[in-house]
């Protein structure tokens, strides 16, 4: 079982935790502008405005790119597939890529995913699978 070490919120991040606790992925909208960004800053680049909204993405896109994490922050921590997803909303996280073997010999780039909720000991990640797997 993959343990993590759970988030520290602070004010601009906290509503992006909570959402993924009730399995909602949130991102900041300015409320000046629209322009989204992730992750969550506390005035907008574009406009320079501290009027933060969120907006509920609706979890898919596309995989832009990724590695293998052969690093782990923990010893014993298994391998996994880091992803940068480009949302259909137009703005980008990081994550990572579940349900499919960390090796380096496929092609994940262009690939359509979906986000999921994984608890991980008490603590609600947003992660992805490819689009139309089921778990
Ligand atoms: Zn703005």
């Amino acid at each position: 079982m993959t343990t993590v070490r759970p988030p520290i919120f602070d004010f601009d991040d906290a509503f992006f935790w909570e959402g993924a606790t009730e399995q909602k992925l949130l991102i900041q909208r300015c409320g000046e502008c629209d322009t989204l960004r992730h992750p969550p800053t506390p005035m907008c680049a574009i406009c320079g405005s501290t009027n933060n909204q969120t907006t509920q993405s609706a979890g898919s896109g596309i995989i832009l790119t990724w590695i293998v994490s052969q690093h782990p922050t923990e010893p014993d921590a298994e391998p996994r597939i880091v992803i940068l997803v480009q949302l259909d909303e137009g703005t980008r996280i990081v994550s990572n890529l579940i349900d499919v073997e960390p090796t380096h010999d496929q092609v994940l780039n262009d690939k359509r995913v979906e986000v999921c909720f994984v608890d991980y000991g008490g603590t609600v990640l947003p992660q992805f699978r490819l689009a139309g797997v089921q778990s």
